[in-house]
């Protein structure tokens, strides 16, 4: 059974505040956040402890490029549960040179309805 109390630091902003967040087995207006500094940290604690998220960097291969990776991340976070299927889609996708930053790499991945987007630009190889 999951524990009804969890202590978790923000990385909403660099003062990194620690929390403490309880009361989220039950419903979820029984939710208490303690140790935030201002109310973004509150709605991270409870995300948190209630529908974790992450954003997903990572690289897919690129032909006829001068490099064979192309880095890429979501861009959106996307469920914690869904990470390993984003990753097995990742593995398999392979574009071709040239790419702009920021080119919709993937449309839906693996289903999360998150978009997976280059985060550089490739030119191809003359
Ligand atoms: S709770 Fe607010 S002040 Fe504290 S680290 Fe998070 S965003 Fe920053």
């Amino acid at each position: 059974m999951m524990p009804d109390i969890q202590e978790l630091v923000c990385i909403v902003c660099p003062l990194g505040c620690r929390m403490t967040v309880s009361g989220f087995s039950g419903d979820a207006a029984s939710i208490a956040v303690e140790g935030n500094g201002c109310a973004r940290g509150a709605d991270y604690a409870v995300r948190e402890a209630t529908a974790p998220t992450r954003t997903v960097p990572s690289t897919v291969g690129i032909r006829g490029a001068a490099l064979p990776r192309l880095p890429v991340k979501t861009a959106r976070p996307v469920p914690k549960g869904a990470i390993m299927a984003c990753m097995r889609v990742i593995r398999g996708v392979s574009v071709d040179a040239p790419v702009a930053m920021g080119a919709v790499i993937v449309e839906d991945l693996a289903g999360t309805g998150v978009q997976l987007v280059a985060t550089r630009s490739m030119l191809a190889a003359e």
